[in-house]
């Protein structure tokens, strides 16, 4: 973890978000999940890509400025096919044009709840990691609860019970009850990660999807200072 964020750190003096596989590395070192992703710059690459994973795959428009990707119709998900990838990466480069310098061909996660995890070095409170109900109105809704690391198993678990979704947890009107093991170990984890990096300036897993059989992260931001 220390290698990744100090090959970073001088490869960006500046600090900045890392590019998606830094991050998944990064993530990894903490057994935080990640969705298998390959960046491409191309649509002949993209194809290749979407070949190599196996669809279903999902594809993200990259670029430095694009941020709420799905605000701009950025993120296609269920792609079935390499020529649905092709088009679907034609389809985004001609209407987002020079705010797209490339993609993200991404596995897709099985359906589960979409959560959030993040973390952040706060000036006074120094690291602090919330959990919370995710997706893209996670802003919206603001269902978070907060921890100053070290966090337990235990602790992260007390974080799930405080959250309003929680039902959505353990199997709301007929849906399947999720497995939150892995999503506490992610909480946990992100929890040792601010406190063995303070160049970590903030990240965000949003959404981590959770199932029946654990959690994957398929959105991940990280922001070194
Ligand atoms: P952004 O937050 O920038 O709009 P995301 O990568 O979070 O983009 O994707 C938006 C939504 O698309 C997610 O909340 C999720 O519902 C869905 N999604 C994205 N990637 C995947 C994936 N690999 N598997 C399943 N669903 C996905
Ligand atoms: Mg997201």
């Amino acid at each position: 973890a220390r290698e990744i964020v100090e090959s970073e750190l001088r490869d960006h003096t500046q600090g900045g978000w890392l590019d998606y596989p830094a991050a998944a590395r990064l993530l990894g070192a903490y057994g935080i999940r990640v969705a298998e992703a390959v960046p491409v710059g191309g649509r002949e690459a993209a194809c290749a890509a979407a070949a190599r994973l196996g669809p279903p795959v999902a594809l993200k428009a990259t670029g430095p400025d694009l941020v709420h990707k799905s605000d701009v119709g950025g993120v296609r998900v269920n792609l079935d096919g390499v020529e649905e990838v092709g088009r679907a990466y034609q389809e985004m480069a001609d209407r987002l044009g020079t705010a797209m310098t490339g993609a993200l061909v991404q596995r897709m996660a099985a359906d589960g709840v979409e959560m959030i995890v993040g973390g952040v070095a706060h000036e006074t409170f120094g690291p602090l990691v919330m959990a919370g109900m995710g997706g893209v109105t996670a802003e919206l809704l603001a269902d978070r609860a907060f921890r100053v690391p070290p966090i337990s198993d235990a602790d992260a678990g007390r974080m799930l019970g405080e959250l309003r979704c929680e039902p959505l947890l353990r199997g709301y009107r007929g849906r399947p009850v999720v497995n939150t093991e892995e999503l506490r170990a992610q909480i946990a984890g992100v929890g040792r990660l601010m406190d063995d990096i303070p160049e970590v300036a903030e990240l965000d897993l949003n959404p981590v999807i959770v199932t029946p059989a654990g959690a994957v992260a398929v959105d991940v931001r990280v922001r070194l200072a």
